[in-house]
């Protein structure tokens, strides 16, 4: 039988477990010109719950009743009659939370495993490092000796954004959840400085300490009070790609915080939101970077890898929770 995750409730505040339900069906049969995919890998990640909102975005909420989708890595297990897959292909894309799927192809690429791992390119090779590099390098536009502080450093994004920053001669500090997490960012992904941001009672402070030349570029990936402490700290012409707001996703009323508009202009400071898929033409040449940096190891990642198909709602809430170090994924 084959296993189906469908959008149950739209969640309230938090998800929770319920708001998701696993339903069974029969596995499908590929017809002329269809390929059948055996999920093998599944990406979780923050920005599945705006898409759980029945609110207008930048793409279209997830039905009810209907299956969520995400990164998928998939294995192509009967081909039929269609140019360009062949039974025993990788393939990623935009997939349903399905353990066998029917596709035309329409919207995949082959993946080998022979360039890297396939769970790479979820992770550093897939959304979230284009995210991290194309961010970073497109809208924060750092410079040489420039000091950088990324927020959600210890995330898929996070991780990669501190290191590329590394690489381009910056000072980069992090802020992220726990102790364990702040001393992974030091000894293997060489940030300067992390700060815990739940046990630090000032940040603002924390932040003048570890910068003390000021920040330059604040590459924000939670939004809310850590980035208000930031913001307190930039220089003039600071840059600041804000690319998530995770400490807000699952607020019902819209918190109030200090008004930025001065701090902005005294600045004269650049802050602008983006999608990763705004610049889709550039994926080529950042994922080619990205590659080089990963083989010659100048660039590390890591998975928090979790088994088993049933536990894709959970590893989903395990997100808002920090459970993650590096990218979330799911094995099937
Ligand atoms: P992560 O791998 O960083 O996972 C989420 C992490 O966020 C958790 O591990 C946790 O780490 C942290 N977190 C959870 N709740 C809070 C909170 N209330 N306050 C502060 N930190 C919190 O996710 P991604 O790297 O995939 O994504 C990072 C951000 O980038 C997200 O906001 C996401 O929506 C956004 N994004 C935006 C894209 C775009 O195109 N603009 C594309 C991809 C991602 P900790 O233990 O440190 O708290």
């Amino acid at each position: 039988m084959n296993k189906i995750i469908l959008l149950n409730k739209r969640p309230v505040g938090k998800p929770i477990l319920s708001d998701f339900k696993i339903i069974t069906e029969e596995i499908p049969v590929a017809k002329e010109g269809e390929i059948l995919l055996k999920t093998v890998y599944v990406s979780v990640d923050p920005y599945l719950r705006g898409r759980m909102n029945d609110a207008k975005s930048y793409v279209p909420p997830f039905e009810l009743s209907k299956p969520i989708q995400s990164g998928i890595i998939a294995e192509v297990i009967d081909a039929r009659n269609i140019d360009s897959f062949e039974k025993g292909d990788f393939v990623t894309g935009n997939l349903d939370w399905k353990e066998y799927q029917i596709s035309t192809g329409k919207g995949l690429r082959k993946v080998n495993e022979s360039d890297a791992k396939l769970s790479t390119y979820l992770g550093v090779l897939g959304m979230t490092g284009l995210t991290a590099y194309i961010g970073l390098t497109e809208i924060g536009l750092p410079k040489e000796d420039e000091t950088i502080v990324v927020s959600g450093a210890a995330g898929a994004v996070g991780t990669i954004v501190g290191q590329v920053a590394k690489l381009l001669g910056c000072k980069v500090t992090g802020i992220t959840g726990s102790d364990e997490k702040a001393e992974l960012l030091k000894s293997k992904f060489g940030f300067d400085h992390v700060i815990n941001y739940k046990t630090t009672p000032d940040i603002e402070q924390a932040i003048k300490k570890a910068c003390p030349n000021g920040v330059d570029v604040y590459f924000d990936n939670v939004g809310g009070e850590i980035s208000d402490a930031v913001l307190a700290n930039i220089n003039k012409y600071a840059r600041l790609p804000v690319c998530g707001a995770i400490s807000l996703y699952n607020e019902t009323a819209i918190p109030v915080g200090p008004r930025i508009q001065p701090i902005i202009i005294t600045k004269s400071a650049t802050m602008r939101g983006f999608i990763v898929g705004d610049f889709f033409e550039k994926f080529p040449a950042a994922t080619k970077q990205l590659t080089i940096w990963l083989k010659e190891g100048n660039i590390k990642y890591s998975e928090t890898i979790i088994d088993g198909f049933d536990n894709i709602p959970q590893a989903f809430l395990d997100l808002f929770e920090g459970k993650n170090e590096g990218k979330m994924i799911v094995k099937i």
